[in-house]
């Protein structure tokens, strides 16, 4: 595919190749863009934040509407490019773009609900005639940069709620996974968005992402990824606003009170769907002692159950990780616990980018598998005496993103909501739970702001004030 800058779908002669992580095959090829290729999207994108400014709400609501409708006339080739661009299974490739299209529908809502407020400039003593108002206005330029595991739905959670309110934006996805983006800009452009509104450009993070989030030009950037690029961009950016939507190790307490079934469910789905490569994946279990080993059990019977292969394929619930060098990494990191003392209950080996689910057991705080984000297809499980046990483990993280807790008691429940220090707290269910229109986001080195397009509008929007003096 071509990219697409300054109103035009651009090549170059320098391509990189965009590859299915499950047979190795070069699926497309992309252009590599360069420093001039930035510059002229910077600045097609200047010019496409003075149009969107003016572009009243209703046209702005219209034009992301009809796109998500497109999405939806679309899904099949959507999902399937998915699929083959990043691995993840087929139905879940399709749940993605499913929630794509609430992403972009919402979007599309708050684009009429840009509200400022009256301040009752009178609650204090001196300012007894002044009339005052806030106004809500675009930011202007937006650099919205992606991580390759969710290819369009966390692009749509960032295009969306930045034309909106108003901004133009240019988008920079991730190199695995360039394809999703770029068929979403041509759906955007199809729907009607202006010429210039909308910028997609392919190429190395560290050369051209670099380069767009440090230009003064750009007056936001909205990234996710991981926590050591996060940190880089909010280096490299200056003064401008950031939201960073970073990573995490994402700890799920199991009370004594639990049912065992629901949690061996949960725990699949959440430690293991996109083969662990989701940010709020459950990695860190913390069973209580008492159920210990009956949850071990029936969680190792429901692991070994998990059917992995061609992603293509509707029977298969695993797929491949996105590059073979990941998979290497994990199966490193298990290896490098069961040395420690872990004991390995199903899994372990890899082949290419397919890792075996795996479960790993007696696994102690200070392991790598504990202690840093997994990002890959391995829970580790480790046991605590009671509900102050759990609390100090969770929060023994430098991450925040999400929690989880399994119990019956509403008292251990609440104490988890309040002392557990993370964005997004699950009572009765995995970590991994996203409703598009939820406040998300994480605490701590899991990164700053929210999205979910009525909290992302309001970063993507800067608060005038406006006081009358009669
Ligand atoms: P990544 O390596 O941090 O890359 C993310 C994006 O940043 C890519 O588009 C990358 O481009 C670009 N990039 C790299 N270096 C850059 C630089 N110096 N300046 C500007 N842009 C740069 O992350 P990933 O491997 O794609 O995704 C996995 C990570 O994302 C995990 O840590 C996961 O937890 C996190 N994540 C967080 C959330 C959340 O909502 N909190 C959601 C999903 C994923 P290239 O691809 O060209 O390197």
């Amino acid at each position: 595919m071509k990219f697409y800058i300054s109103g035009e779908w651009v090549d170059r002669d320098e391509k990189i190749n965009v590859i299915n992580p499950f047979d190795g095959t070069i699926i497309n090829t992309v252009p590599k863009g360069n420093a001039k290729d930035v510059e002229n999207a910077i600045a097609s994108a200047v010019n496409g934040s003075k149009i969107m400014e003016n572009m009243p709400a209703y046209k702005r609501y219209e034009i992301l509407l009809k796109a998500a409708n497109l999405m939806q006339e679309n899904i099949d080739d959507l999902a399937e490019t998915i699929t083959l661009e990043e691995g993840k299974v087929i139905t879940e490739a399709t749940a993605e773009v499913e929630r794509a299209i609430q992403t972009m529908t919402s979007s599309a809502e708050e684009a009429k609900r840009l509200y400022g407020e009256t301040i009752p400039l009178d609650s204090a003593p001196h300012w007894t005639g002044q009339f005052g108002f806030t106004m809500r206005v675009p930011c202007g330029v937006v650099a919205a940069i992606s991580p390759f595991n969710f290819p369009l739905n966390l692009v749509c959670h960032k295009v969306g709620p930045a034309l909106a309110a108003g901004n133009s934006v240019i988008v920079k996805p991730a190199t695995d996974t360039p394809l999703s983006a770029l068929k979403l800009t041509k759906i955007l452009l199809e729907a009607g968005a202006p010429k210039d509104s909308i910028q997609c450009i392919t190429g190395p993070g560290g050369e051209i992402g670099d380069k767009i989030v440090s230009d003064p030009r750009v007056r936001k950037v909205t990234f996710t990824g991981s926590k050591d690029v996060g940190e880089q961009i909010c280096k490299s950016a200056g003064l401008k606003k950031v939201t960073m939507e970073l990573g995490s190790n994402s700890p799920l307490i199991i009370m004594p009170d639990a049912d065992i079934d629901k949690v061996v469910q949960a725990t699949i789905s959440s430690g293991f769907s996109n083969s662990g490569q989701v940010c709020i994946s459950a990695q860190r279990i913390i069973a209580n002692k008492s159920i210990y080993s009956d949850y071990l059990d029936a969680l190792t019977a429901g692991v070994k159950n998990i059917k992995t292969g061609n992603p293509l394929d509707k029977s298969v619930k695993m797929g491949p990780m996105v590059r073979n060098n990941d998979a290497t990494r994990v199966n490193e990191w298990i290896t490098e616990a069961v040395n420690s003392g872990a004991r390995n209950l199903t899994g372990g080996e890899y082949e290419g980018a397919m890792h075996q689910p795996t479960v790993l057991a007696d696994v102690k705080a200070d392991m790598k598998i504990s202690c840093e984000e997994l990002f890959g297809p391995a829970v580790a499980v480790t046991p605590c005496n009671n509900l102050e046990d759990a609390i100090e483990m969770a929060n023994d993280s430098n991450y925040g993103l999400s929690a989880a807790i399994f119990t019956q008691n509403i008292d251990y429940a609440m104490q988890f909501a309040k002392r557990v220090n993370s964005g997004n707290l699950m009572i009765n269910s995995g970590p991994q739970w996203r409703a598009d229109m939820m406040p998300y986001g994480g605490l701590k080195d899991s990164g700053m702001g929210k999205e979910g397009p009525k909290y992302a509008v309001e970063e993507m929007t800067e608060l005038k004030m406006v006081i009358y003096h009669p």
